[in-house]
């Protein structure tokens, strides 16, 4: 008999939606002493840091950046425009709508929840009844997630945006683009959004523990007219504090911020349209791959059509549970970990690609190779060429000169 080796020494790859891959320069730059924290170069480079990230979000006005995951963010807007017995209404594809919706009722708000389910996009009509049935104008805000990490859904903002303009309806449009912002186009201020809520840890590549609201005047407005706002998530001191440490409400998140100023360099150093064309590019190859493999009947890919699909993350799905042994062969054979099945039903049978922020194209065939090594492994029923088409699909890509 031959003896079992392990394929798992070398660099490990976490190819989960979130954390996703830190560049290596994201890390050296946190791996510093404390900085002083009342004077000197933290300090210093604040506004310049602000003023960036509200580029990567491709707005004008206000950031307020708070030691949070995206869970934190989802309280810290809602905290500062929703006082209790408001209305929200929240239009679910995913898992992550329901956890917004929770939150906002858990703040003694009352929630108007429309579910598409696991798999569908929104449904403009359902969604322009229901504020067409709000004659009273009750509902203070509709809770749009651009892109459901569980779902691997992408929402269209601009056209919610249009719908509400359209039927006159002032309900602040606010976004999570936690899993989308520096993947998937996303731009606040030319879309209307009226609050946008990220985290540092998906597509800005910085070890989680940041979380940030952007927000407009017309949301401000309904800030000033809040009966209270939790002095904690209150967003007005950090936006414009008088010193330092109200940014923060307390001791700024030092290193996290030496990490996101090098993140927020890559992504203008690369330009955001080239970023987000660079996701399309390869969530194309994925795509192509996934489609190829599900010739087979064994697999499929969760969003049917491509102009629903994010960029950023890809839910599949196995016939047989075999979602959850296909991620366990990947990780403990070969040194590749692959996200789980979240929220779905059948959660054994999905797993998820996880293809944001600091990705390129030999990660995207070592993860798809990972995939097609799984399934052969597990002698799982595919289509055949998944990698070549993959690598044809990078291949089409027209070429832009770069330095190595
Ligand atoms: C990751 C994610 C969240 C949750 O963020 P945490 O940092 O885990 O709290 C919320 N919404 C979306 C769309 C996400 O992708």
């Amino acid at each position: 008999m031959t003896k079992p080796i392990s394929l798992v020494p070398g660099r490990e790859y976490l190819a989960i939606p979130g954390p996703s891959v830190i560049p290596d320069a994201v890390l050296q730059a946190m791996h510093r002493p404390s900085p002083n924290i009342y004077d000197g170069e933290l300090i210093e480079m604040m506004p310049a840091l602000t003023r960036d990230l509200k580029r990567v979000a491709r707005t004008d006005h206000n950031v307020a950046i708070y030691i949070s995951n995206g869970h934190g963010t989802w309280e810290a807007a809602l905290s500062n425009v929703i006082a209790p017995g408001e209305r929200v209404l929240a239009p679910a594809s995913g898992m992550f709508t329901h956890g917004w919706a929770e939150m906002a009722e858990g703040i003694g708000a009352k929630v108007d929840l429309i579910d598409f389910g696991m798999s569908a996009p929104w449904d403009m009509g359902r969604i322009a009844e229901a504020l067409r049935a709000d004659n009273d104008h009750e509902i203070r805000a509709v809770l749009a997630v651009h892109v459901d990490t569980s779902t691997s859904i992408r929402n269209n903002i601009p056209a919610l945006r249009a719908l509400l303009d359209d039927l006159n309806h002032p309900a602040l449009l606010m976004a999570d683009c936690i899993a989308s912002l520096g993947c998937d186009r996303f731009e606040m201020d030319a879309w209307g959004v009226d609050v946008t809520v990220t985290a540092c840890q998906k597509g800005l590549m910085t070890p989680a523990g940041m979380g940030f609201v952007f927000f407009n005047d017309k949301a401000q407005a309904k800030r000033a007219e809040m009966p209270r706002v939790s002095q904690y998530w209150d967003w007005q001191t950090r936006v414009k504090p008088q010193l330092f440490y109200q940014y923060f409400n307390g001791t700024a998140p030092t290193h996290h911020l030496y990490g996101l100023r090098t993140a927020l360099d890559f992504i203008h150093a690369e330009g955001i349209e080239q970023v987000w064309a660079r996701h399309e590019h390869l969530a194309k190859a994925i795509w192509t791959a996934c489609e190829t493999w599900a010739e087979g009947g064994a697999l499929e890919l969760n969003v049917a059509e491509r102009t629903h699909r994010s960029r950023a993350v890809t839910a599949l799905r196995l016939k047989d549970g075999q979602g959850t042994r296909l991620r366990q062969f990947a990780e403990t054979q070969l040194g590749l970990t692959l996200g789980i099945g979240l929220g779905m039903a059948d959660w054994d049978g999905c797993f998820r690609l996880g293809h944001m922020g600091h990705v390129n194209g030999q990660m995207v065939m070592a993860m798809l190779g990972g995939v097609e090594t799984a399934m052969a492994a597990l002698n799982i029923p595919r289509g055949r060429g998944a990698l070549e088409a993959a690598a044809a699909a990078l291949a089409g890509c027209p070429a832009r000169q770069t330095k190595a």
